[in-house]
């Protein structure tokens, strides 16, 4: 027998760890540097670890006391309900549960193009169809309730990147709030905001809640991880939070205990340690912008943990940057197959990586024949007034 058909399936692509490219090239790990999965340069939040080894005497036992207490925490953060907050095995879980309760098999969702993959590959899973609306290069990746309604067409998810991976923009909540209002009462828009402690706006649980002026809503809900900014992608933990119609749907929808004991322990520690949250955010504003001053090609503007980087030939300059030992995100499995994503590390880190490029876009120019656009006047990333 054969599973059932899968053509529509793609397998995700995930950035390239250190062990692996080192391997690969037959060299020592210690040479390079990986800046291609938005993962925390200062390591996990200290509190968290200490948690997590605390934790492990426990683990013969199913989390339940754990899940409930940080349930409690994210409420408490939010000022919502305890059973507004789904807790997940990562927000990848949370987007796997927001399909379970909204698709009936054949419903559609709506992704953004370029945009993160995981939310077509979860419609999928659940037997529901991907439709797309495109953010244009040209107009900066432009995010706004317009872009979405040129494309719109009464699917029954809307997912909203806010930062959006991987350019960076962001969506103001007006233009959210008017995208719900045009939308129909059946669809949900989800704001994924998974790099939301980079970003200087607001969260859309303001929409949820009825807060900053807006009048709460039954239609939005917001995707959250601690991947990011708390350092815990290895521990796989994430949430959404839903409005407070939805709460019943999490208990018939969730996979019992996908958030383990060592993720809602890790989860618990870190939600309170402010200092390393801080220290990361500092680190990646300071990186953002030595790299749009310093790189020598156009860096977009980005809110997230990451800017992209236009650099013609996306697959030739990763790889020779590769070879060189620093690892970027090659983003034509996005779309964009002119542009390289690259994470905000330790100084040290962002340092080489714009050094290493610069000299990658300078050699690879010259070895070609051609001149780089960029003339090196320094104007290849002018000021944009802050909106
Ligand atoms: C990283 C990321 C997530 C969630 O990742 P998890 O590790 O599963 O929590 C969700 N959306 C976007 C856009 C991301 O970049």
């Amino acid at each position: 027998m054969q599973p059932r058909d899968l053509s529509d399936h793609v397998a995700y692509e995930a950035g390239r760890g250190i062990e692996e490219v080192a391997r690969e090239l037959d060299r020592d790990p210690s040479e390079f540097v990986k800046l291609a999965s938005n993962e925390n340069p200062h390591g996990p939040s200290p509190a968290a670890a200490v948690a997590i080894s605390d934790a492990a005497g426990t683990v013969n036992s199913y989390p339940k006391a754990a899940h409930a207490d940080l349930t409690a925490a994210v409420a408490d953060r939010w000022g919502v309900a305890d059973a507004q907050v789904w807790l997940a095995n990562g927000g990848d879980g949370a987007i796997d549960y927001l399909h379970r309760a909204t698709l009936d098999p054949g419903d559609d969702v709506l992704v953004p193009e370029p945009g993160f993959a995981y939310y077509g590959m979860s419609a999928r899973f659940h037997h529901g169809g991907v439709r797309e609306y495109s953010l244009s290069k040209n107009d900066e990746f432009t995010q706004d309730a317009g872009t979405v309604l040129e494309s719109y067409d009464g699917e029954r998810v809307v997912w909203l990147t806010s930062p959006h991976n991987p350019t960076g923009s962001t969506i103001d909540l007006e233009e959210i709030d008017r995208l719900a209002d045009e939308t129909a009462d059946e669809t949900l828009i989800v704001v994924d905001e998974a790099y939301g402690e980079f970003a200087d706006v607001d969260s859309a649980v303001s929409l949820i809640e009825g807060r900053n002026g807006f009048a709460a809503r039954d239609d939005v809900a917001v995707l959250r991880t601690f991947s990011k900014a708390y350092g815990l992608a290895g521990v796989r933990l994430g949430y959404a939070i839903v409005p407070d119609a939805w709460s019943d749907a999490y208990a018939r929808v969730n996979t019992p205990f996908a958030a383990s004991e060592l993720a809602c322990r890790a989860g618990l520690a870190a939600i309170d340690d402010d200092e390393h949250v801080d220290r990361t955010v500092e680190t990646t504003l300071a990186a953002r912008e030595y790299m749009r001053d310093h790189v020598e090609a156009h860096v977009w503007e980005s809110e997230g943990n990451f800017v992209l980087v236009d650099v013609g030939d996306a697959s030739a300059v990763a790889e020779e940057m590769q070879a060189r030992g620093v690892i970027v995100r090659d983003c034509t499995s996005f779309g964009l197959p002119g542009c390289i994503r690259i994470t905000c590390g330790t100084d040290e880190e962002t340092d080489r990586a714009v050094e290493t490029l610069n000299a990658t876009l300078a050699d690879l120019a010259a070895d070609s024949g051609t001149t780089v656009e960029y003339d090196g006047t320094g104007d290849a990333n002018p000021e944009v007034p802050d909106t």
